[in-house]
């Protein structure tokens, strides 16, 4: 099974022919180039209020579509661009275009919000929040419409940069929201210790809700916490007809999930919040 390289004539990207190290670097040097030249772009998915069925806001995720390869999911690139050291200008690239667009369409989504995913590592970066204030200043808009979402590491426990950076978020107005909530480093302590406005239960939980009871005790007693705190719970992962029904006879403020809406061009996502008011 042999492989011929002509000039100009490149064998195809595939597994057997480029080992995995060398796979990444691939995709690192193609990411590099396309953040560079502004090629990523965004979908929203919208998320629903629990009590009444309105669509109050909607989350924005990172979407790469590469000449060479094709779609490539944020799961994959965004763990290869924090440890390439892409995220802080990818992050930037991102937040400028949804700022810019939203201010462009304020008079359709000015009474929704609108959730941006950080990575941890962005708010490592010394002036991330001031650079965050500027460009929101800059399209003339108003913090309290962002929630910016923030999964938690080991780097949160008494990081002064960290610290710095929540602080003046919240302080601008921006709303907080931990990301993935029951797994990994997060924790009730950093839930108080940090300014949180949310906490969102992972989707494992959630899409996990009838196969085991352990999971159904953590949603239910999250959703508890969250109304303990006054803080606003959001369910994401939601799947199914019963998980919804559940959630809601819990009282889980907010939902997210295929079975409610997929994640959709930021064009359709306009043309549903128009529809959807008109209603
Ligand atoms: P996340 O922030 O927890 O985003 C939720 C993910 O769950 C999204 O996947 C969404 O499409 C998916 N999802 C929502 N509802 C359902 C459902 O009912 N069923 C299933 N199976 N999946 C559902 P996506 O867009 O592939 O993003 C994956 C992860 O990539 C995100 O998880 C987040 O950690 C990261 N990511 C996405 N966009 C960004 C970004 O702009 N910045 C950063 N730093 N990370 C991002
Ligand atoms: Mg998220
Ligand atoms: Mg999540
Ligand atoms: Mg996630």
């Amino acid at each position: 099974n042999s492989v011929t390289f002509s000039s100009g004539n490149w064998a195809p990207f595939t597994n057997e022919l480029k080992s995995d190290h060398a796979q990444q670097l691939t995709i690192i040097t193609l990411l590099r180039e396309d953040i560079r030249n502004g090629k990523l772009h965004y979908h929203v998915q919208p998320q629903v209020c629990l009590r009444t069925n309105k669509i109050i806001g909607g989350e924005v995720l990172l979407r790469w579509h590469n000449e060479q390869l094709g779609p490539v999911s944020p799961a994959e690139f965004v763990p290869l661009a924090e440890q390439a050291g892409l995220i802080y200008p990818l992050t930037e690239m991102l937040f400028e275009k949804v700022f810019a667009w939203a201010s462009q369409h304020q008079a359709i989504i000015k009474t929704t919000s609108l959730s941006l995913n950080i990575s941890a590592l962005d708010l490592l970066q010394a002036n991330f929040a001031q650079k965050v204030n500027a460009s929101i200043n800059t399209h003339q808009l108003i913090p309290e419409q962002f929630t910016i979402e923030i999964t938690e590491t080991s780097m949160f426990h008494n990081n002064d940069i960290v610290n710095n950076n929540v602080e003046e978020l919240y302080a601008a107005g921006f709303k907080l929201s931990i990301d993935d909530f029951g797994i990994g480093y997060s924790s009730m302590l950093n839930l108080v210790a940090l300014k949180t406005n949310e906490l969102k239960i992972d989707q494992f939980f959630v899409m996990g809700l009838f196969t085991q009871k352990s999971n159904q005790y953590l949603c239910q007693n999250m959703i508890r916490l969250c109304q303990q705190l006054n803080i606003t719970s959001v369910a994401e992962g939601i799947e199914d007809q019963q998980t919804l029904q559940t959630l809601k006879d819990w009282n889980c403020e907010i939902g997210q999930g295929y079975y409610l809406y997929k994640p959709m061009t930021p064009d359709d996502y306009l043309r549903l919040l128009e529809n959807s008011i008109c209603e």
